[in-house]
């Protein structure tokens, strides 16, 4: 193998500077050529593609978003689009690919398998729903910058001894909603992997507030439904003052955690190695704090799980 490619599509997520850095600085350490592609598999269609040199990396890692731009590109999701997307690679005299990113992005790099393309994936995602790793890049700084919002919340919680619903993103995976809310001391924490009842919290908030609690808060995850709709029914079956907050988009931003950026360097040279020793297909992450690579379509096939231990311990610290 003598020359690579790198791309990052769908979401982005914090620490994906630092993966593309240590993708490109790895290659260029083990002599390699590397090849940025810009805007995710709509620049692999089109030939967005341009040379990366050690400098092109320089001063990125502790940067937010993603230099090489992100994208989502229907048009991948077809065989024709696929075609044009290897045409492109072999154009270049690109060997190997990494794509980082989501689930999107990595059925987009099984597809690349299938066509006979090398590809390696790595997990770049707030999100933390990729089965096969731990944790996945940008998670951890999410869940700082979710913390930092529900220690702030938290004051004017108590200055007005109001009940907040802290809405908080995922998708379809509770990992941000269950960390921030067990890091954040919050009373309730709704996930989608798990069923609540609507009198549980109420009768949650109700103990509390009977011991003299001065404020409640509860985290929602995206994936439940909307933190209003939540708002709402608490208040009709408390009476309690309820505010909302959204936080949104902030959660995707920001200069990525010294773990985010450990983790994106130790993923990023494992890639760039695993196609070198000629693997393909496969997805990169960190299983107890050792690297692990499994087959890219296993990891598709498998439900993302959540902690139920960890689960359970916030709701007994929150008693
Ligand atoms: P994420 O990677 O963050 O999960 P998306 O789900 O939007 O984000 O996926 C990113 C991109 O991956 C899509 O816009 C598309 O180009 C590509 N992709 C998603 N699903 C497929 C698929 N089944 N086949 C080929 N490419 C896909």
């Amino acid at each position: 193998m003598k020359r690579i490619g790198v791309l990052t599509s769908g979401g982005d997520s914090p620490g994906m500077n630092a993966a593309v850095r240590a993708v490109v600085r790895e290659a260029i350490y083990q002599n390699l050529e590397v090849y940025g592609i810009f805007h995710g598999y709509s620049g692999l269609i089109s030939g967005n593609i341009e040379k990366m040199e050690l400098g092109s990396v320089g001063d990125i890692i502790h940067r937010g978003g993603t230099i090489l731009y992100s994208a989502r590109c229907e048009e991948f999701k077809t065989e024709e689009g696929q075609r044009k997307g290897v045409e492109q690679l072999k154009k270049f005299g690109i060997e190997g690919l990494v794509v980082i990113g989501g689930d999107g992005s990595y059925r987009g790099a099984q597809m690349l398998t299938k066509s006979g393309f090398p590809t390696i994936c790595l997990p770049g995602t707030i999100d933390n729903d990729i089965p096969g790793t731990d944790y996945t890049i940008g998670f951890d700084t999410a869940l700082n910058t979710v913390i930092d919002a529900i220690d702030k919340i938290r004051d004017t919680a108590t200055s007005h001894e109001r009940t907040y619903i802290i809405e908080v993103m995922g998708r379809n995976a509770g990992d941000i909603a269950l960390w921030s809310g067990l890091a954040g001391g919050a009373e309730t924490i709704l996930i989608p992997e798990q069923e609540f009842m609507m009198e549980d919290i109420v009768n949650r908030l109700k103990r509390g507030h009977d011991r003299g609690k001065k404020h409640s808060i509860i985290v929602v995850a995206e994936g439940v439904g909307s933190g209003v709709d939540i708002a709402s029914q608490v208040k009709e079956a408390t009476g309690y003052e309820t505010r909302v907050s959204v936080l949104g988009y902030i959660q995707r931003g920001g200069s990525p955690t010294a773990f985010d950026r450990v983790l994106a360097s130790r993923l990023g040279a494992k890639a760039v190695q695993m196609l070198i020793n000629g693997s393909e297909g496969r997805a990169v992450g960190i299983q107890r704090n050792r690297l692990v690579d499994h087959d890219i379509s296993e990891v598709l096939a498998k439900p993302h799980e959540i902690d139920i231990d960890m689960y359970q311990l916030s709701k007994e610290l929150s008693i």
